[in-house]
């Protein structure tokens, strides 16, 4: 019998086996994809995240593999437009994703845990005491199922995790319902190191930057029911790029050369993140919607206490029958700060009020906006920008 089985190898999961691998823990990483796979998402590593990396791992190669990001440039409604850099910690870096994530569970692999690809976590294997968890069932892709019981599983497995919704840990909230689409583009013009937010009445658009001088694309908006533009993402896509004044300019000649992504809907709440015997980690624990591009971070961050949690478990320093309680409250204390400030921020865009402010404020007082940029960016010296650099400039 394992100690811990993980389902899912994305940040999250691939982190947290890593480190318990590390620890001695015998760990099983069971991961529904066969590696590298692709996965939605704007590819950008903020400077929270780097140096969380850098304080685990040696990221030359990660950095080899990447573009360097100096900041963020956000425009909003009426032509307004601030770049902000990132402090003395940054930089960030863009990364495909399926180079982050194989890299990644490589690391937890070579740590000593054992890696299932293309097995599903279909749910979770009930424990001995009334509402606990003893391991999980999975599938193998075209195969059977089967059993894998552990003193504990993690879930890791995203968003729509099976394992939190069988135990009626997490939902997906009746408001927002905002999805995603995403794809890649060659030939835009403007790229720069910095990544790009552009906020619109009811919707936003990221763009950043890829190591092979394409642009990665994502669109995120409210889904209304019987909205049938949906069946047609990638003209969804296109059509809010070319309505858009910023944007239309440098997407002109541009070409889009993958097939758009789309997920959704972005938002889960899991107010109850631990049972005994399963502990939610990462987008599974708890997603509000990518607009401050610090979901890796936070994943990596949860990873990181999902792991000490565990270990001390494994040892014997925690009760078994607490241990979640222990978990919930450290996940918390470690991650709550964050989520209460994108909250926040979500609601301002959400109103054409605040937004209509915000512009307003931005042209008079932009280093505010410089602050949100690396407060958002989890960069530690929020205060000062790198040496250089204005902190925060309106755009020229
Ligand atoms: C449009 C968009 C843009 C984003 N841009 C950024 C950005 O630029 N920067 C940033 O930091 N964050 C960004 N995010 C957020 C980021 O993608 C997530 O927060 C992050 O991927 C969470 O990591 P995770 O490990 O929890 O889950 P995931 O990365 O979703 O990994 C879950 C893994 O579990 C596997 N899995 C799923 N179900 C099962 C199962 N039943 N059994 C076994 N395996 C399973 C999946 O294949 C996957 O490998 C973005 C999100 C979206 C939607």
């Amino acid at each position: 019998m394992d100690d811990v089985v993980i389902a899912g190898g994305g940040p999250a999961g691939a982190l947290a086996a890593c480190l318990l691998a590390r620890r001695g823990a015998r760990v099983t990483l069971f991961e529904r994809a066969r590696l590298p796979r692709a996965k939605l998402c704007g590819d950008t590593l903020n400077p929270g995240a780097t140096t969380l990396l850098a304080r685990h791992f040696d990221i030359e190669p990660l950095r080899r593999h990447g573009r360097r990001l100096d900041g963020m440039v956000l425009t909003g409604p009426g032509g307004v437009c601030v770049t902000g850099a990132y402090g003395h910690e940054g930089p960030g870096l863009a990364i495909s994703r399926d180079v982050l994530d194989a890299w990644l569970v490589g690391q937890a692999v070579r740590a000593g845990a054992n890696l299932v690809e293309e097995t599903a976590v279909v749910g979770p294997l009930p424990g001995t005491l009334p509402g606990s968890v003893g391991g999980v069932v999975t599938r193998r892709r075209y195969g059977r199922t089967a059993t894998a019981p552990a003193r504990l599983a993690i879930a890791a497995d995203g968003g729509r995790s099976r394992l939190a919704q069988a135990m009626a840990l997490a939902r997906a909230p009746r408001r927002p319902r905002r999805w995603a689409i995403g794809a890649y583009f060659e030939g835009v013009e403007g790229l720069t190191s910095m990544g790009e937010m552009h906020v619109r009445r009811g919707y936003y658009l990221g763009v950043s930057p890829t190591p092979d001088g394409r642009a990665n694309a994502c669109l995120v908006r409210e889904f209304l029911p019987g909205d049938g533009a949906w069946s047609t993402p990638e003209r969804l896509l296109r059509e809010a790029i070319g309505a858009d004044g910023v944007l239309a300019p440098r997407f002109r000649r541009a070409r889009i050369v993958t097939r758009a992504q789309v997920l959704g809907p972005l938002a889960v709440e899991a107010p109850r993140p631990a049972c005994p015997g399963l502990w939610l980690v990462g987008d599974a624990a708890g997603f509000i919607d990518p607009m401050t591009g610090d979901g890796i971070h936070q994943a990596l961050k949860g990873a990181e206490v999902v792991a000490a949690t565990a270990a001390a478990l494994m040892e014997g320093t925690l009760d078994a029958l607490e241990a979640h309680i222990v978990y919930a409250r450290a996940l918390d204390h470690r991650l709550g700060p964050k989520r209460r400030f994108n909250r926040v921020l979500r609601r301002l865009v959400a109103s054409p009020r605040a937004v209509a402010a915000a512009a307003r404020l931005a042209r008079v007082a932009p280093a505010a906006f410089g602050l949100v940029i690396r407060h958002a960016g989890d960069c530690r010296d929020v205060g000062r920008a790198a040496p250089g650099r204005a902190d925060a400039a309106v755009c020229r």
